[in-house]
């Protein structure tokens, strides 16, 4: 998979250097290439924001920054890749586990990341007639810009291409995934600190009773912590979907 991140702070991806996505980068599993929006911008201040057009508060980002980087990184693409844009936006869709395994399916991806008060919108509309975007939200909140959100997409999504990590058995047993439940509580040695014990259970070899645990506490957490999965699973929706969709 290719990823290409375009961004006025391109020091946040530094992080994406390290740990599991390092690795996959070093095993040539993903690729990161990351853009410094002001390098598409030429006048002496490489300025890359404006004021609204019609008043109001704050800055937006200039169209033309994003249509220099955007058309050099299209450009050069793979002829068969058709890559997606991704602008990470409060104003998009909720990205989800679902949403992570779509993507990791992509051969190309290509991060937007706003700041100000966001993209001029002629911009999505530019690049969304001439191949796809999509805006994607990473939650109910604003963030300062899309570095970050890109940055949370490109991990969840990262670690769902095959190979990158090791033993693709833990991507199975986890939150959100398979039947969309949470995640049991998870123990390891020693078997007391502090007086808290690890359950008995756990401790017993008898594999059918740990799996009997853990799909209990899976179902408890979900019903005390995230109801609306439970009542999808209990409807049995595919992973990842919300109730209400
Ligand atoms: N004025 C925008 C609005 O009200 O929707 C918010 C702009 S925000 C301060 C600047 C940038 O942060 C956005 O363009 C987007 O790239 C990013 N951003 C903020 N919150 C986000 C979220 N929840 N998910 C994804 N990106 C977000």
């Amino acid at each position: 998979m290719r990823i290409d991140v375009v961004s006025i702070f391109p020091g946040y991806f530094d992080a994406l250097e390290l740990s599991l996505l390092g690795k996959a980068r070093q095993r040539g599993l993903i690729e990161v290439h990351v853009h410094d929006l002001r390098d598409s911008a030429h006048d002496k201040h490489r300025s890359v924001d404006d004021t609204p057009a019609g008043g109001g508060a704050g800055m937006v980002m200039k169209p033309e920054p994003w249509g220099e980087a955007l058309d050099g990184i299209l450009g050069e693409a793979e002829p068969d890749a058709d890559p997606l844009v991704i602008f990470p936006s409060p104003a998009g869709d909720v990205f989800t586990q679902t949403m992570a395994r779509e993507l990791a399916d992509e051969t190309h991806l290509v991060f937007g990341c706003g700041r100000y008060e966001g993209i001029d919108q002629r911009v999505f509309d530019e690049y969304a007639s001439r191949g796809r975007v999509r805006l994607v939200s990473i939650g109910d909140y604003v963030l300062n810009g899309g570095e970050v959100a890109a940055i949370a997409m490109i991990e969840a999504i990262g670690r769902l291409v095959p190979g990158v990590v090791g033993n693709p058995e833990s991507l199975v047993e986890e939150s959100h995934e398979e039947d969309g439940l949470l995640e049991y509580p998870s123990f390891t040695k020693p078997a007391n600190w502090r007086d808290r014990s690890v359950p008995e259970v756990l401790l017993s070899g008898n594999h059918a009773a740990i799996d009997a645990w853990r799909r209990e506490q899976r179902i408890e957490r979900t019903g005390r912590v995230r109801p609306e999965l439970l009542s999808r699973e209990m409807l049995g929706r595919p992973p990842g979907r919300h109730a209400a969709e």
